[in-house]
Formats: C-alpha cells, sequence, structure tokens
C-alpha cells in the first residue's frame, strides 16, 4: 500500500528506489529521519521518513493532509 509516495524509481534511468544503490547521508530530525541517497547512475535522491509509520515522503516536498 502507498501512502502519497510516487517516486518508485529513478526518474533518469529507472533504478528502483527500493534498492539504495549509496546512502550518503543519513539526518535525524524532529519529525523523521532525511536520507540522501545517490543512484547507480549519479542523481542524487532525497527521501524524507517520518517516524510516524507508514508514512513515507519522497523529495523535498512536504505534503500535508490528503490523507
Ligand atoms: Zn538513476
Amino acid at each position: 500500500m502507498k501512502t502519497g509516495c510516487t517516486v518508485d524509481e529513478c526518474p533518469r534511468c529507472g533504478w528502483p528506489q527500493s534498492d539504495v544503490y549509496e546512502v550518503l547521508s543519513r539526518h535525524l530530525t524532529s519529525e523523521g529521519v532525511v536520507t540522501y541517497t545517490r543512484c547507480a547512475c549519479g542523481a542524487v535522491q532525497m527521501r524524507f521518513q517520518s517516524f510516524d509509520p507508514g508514512t513515507v515522503v519522497c523529495g523535498a516536498e512536504r505534503r500535508d493532509g490528503g490523507r
């Protein structure tokens, strides 16, 4: 089941986001964990994992509401 996250693969090379190629850095914030990853093609992606289980927000854009 997906909750708002629509980025499942790299827009450049199609590498599956679930299979992280390389983790650049990971930061703990008050709301969750921000992870910067690098794809096999070199594209850097940011992923935000909320402490609230089941909530995954892709990219820097925050989505509030809309379940
Ligand atoms: Zn890629």
